[in-house]
């Protein structure tokens, strides 16, 4: 029997922590602010953004939503970052991507004071973080050790197999396996033999964006499996590829007419000893350590 790594429980305890810290933080006069700025009508990133900012409201953080329309130009966007960064209510600066075509993205994450890159996303943070120095690492990643450290598995000695090197899922994800000292290999869409590598895996993480890559033939049974994918089906055809015969999918299938799979294929899971869930197992944590990483803003901002 595999056992389900269930992210929900474990975003809640790490919320729950969060408020406790924000709750004595504000014992010291300290109130930890986010910034999030939502450009345009992107209806997934509007749900992304809200989501932050009602978590936001939740665990006592100061949350500020600011919302440019899409037809923004990157010096505006340069000016809004610069006005943030000098902000002293503002301990973390999230901007959702993507940006519209017009917006230069990399300039934009670069402009970010690296104190308030709460995503984790800037090149100084990235260094940081290879280095083995205090970071703000990226919020996906960092899920991905809470769940394993909170779930007790084990980690250090442990192959673990990163399919995907993508600058905010795949290549930190790897970087901080290797600080809890597993052995770490990165596998990408050039990798030969990939199916060899990935059955060696003690850990497996999938963060590629193609809906059950990782068959069961590509995995070593009792393997950890962590499913970063967030994949999105919406046809029949694709849903019965996947689902066939699931009642409980089928009903969400037929709800809304679509239904979410991970990277890794359902069938996979079955061979797993443990597993996240998708929906319900690595997006829940993504939201909970931005939460850690604004209170961990802040307090390295004042040298706390
Ligand atoms: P990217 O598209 O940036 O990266 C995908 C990676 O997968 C690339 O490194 C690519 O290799 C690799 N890849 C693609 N095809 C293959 C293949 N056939 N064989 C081996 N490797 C392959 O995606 P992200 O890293 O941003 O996201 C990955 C997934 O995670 C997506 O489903 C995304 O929706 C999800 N996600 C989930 C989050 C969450 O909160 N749970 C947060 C962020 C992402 P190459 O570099 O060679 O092109």
């Amino acid at each position: 029997m595999s056992v389900i790594l269930d992210g929900a429980a474990i975003a809640a305890a790490i919320k729950q922590e969060v408020a406790e810290e924000v709750r004595s933080l504000a014992g010291q006069g300290i109130r930890p602010g986010l910034a999030a700025v939502l450009v345009g009508n992107v209806a997934a990133s509007e749900i992304y953004v809200r989501s932050k900012v009602q978590t936001c409201a939740e665990l006592g953080i100061f949350s500020d939503l600011l919302t440019p329309p899409d037809t923004v130009t990157t010096r505006e966007m340069l000016d809004l970052v610069a006005a943030l960064n000098a902000r002293d209510d503002v301990d973390g600066i999230l901007i959702q991507l993507p940006l519209p075509a017009q917006v230069d993205t990399k300039a934009l994450l670069d402009a970010v004071d690296p104190a308030k890159d709460v995503d984790g996303f800037h090149p100084v943070n990235a260094g940081r973080l290879q280095a083995g120095r205090p970071a703000l690492a990226p919020c996906t990643p960092a899920g991905v050790i809470e769940i394993l450290k909170r779930s007790n598995i084990p980690i250090a000695g442990q192959h673990a197999v990163v399919v995907g090197r993508s600058d905010i899922v795949g290549k930190p994800a790897a970087m901080l396996l290797l600080h809890q000292n597993a052995t770490v290999t990165i596998c990408h869409s050039k990798t030969r033999n990939l199916a060899e590598i990935t059955r060696q895996a003690d850990i497996l993480v999938a963060a590629i964006g193609r809906p059950g890559f990782i068959t069961a033939e590509m995995v070593k049974p009792g393997a950890t499996l962590i499913d970063v994918g967030i994949n999105r089906l919406y046809t029949r055809e694709e849903f019965d590829r996947f689902f066939l015969g699931n009642p409980k999918r089928e009903a969400a299938f037929v709800k809304r007419g679509s239904v979410i799979v991970g990277d890794i294929h359902p069938q996979a899971f079955e061979l797993s000893g443990a597993y996240t869930p998708v929906p319900g197992g690595v997006g829940l944590l993504t939201v909970a350590m931005l939460m850690a990483n604004t209170v961990r803003a802040a307090k390295m901002r004042r040298g706390l």
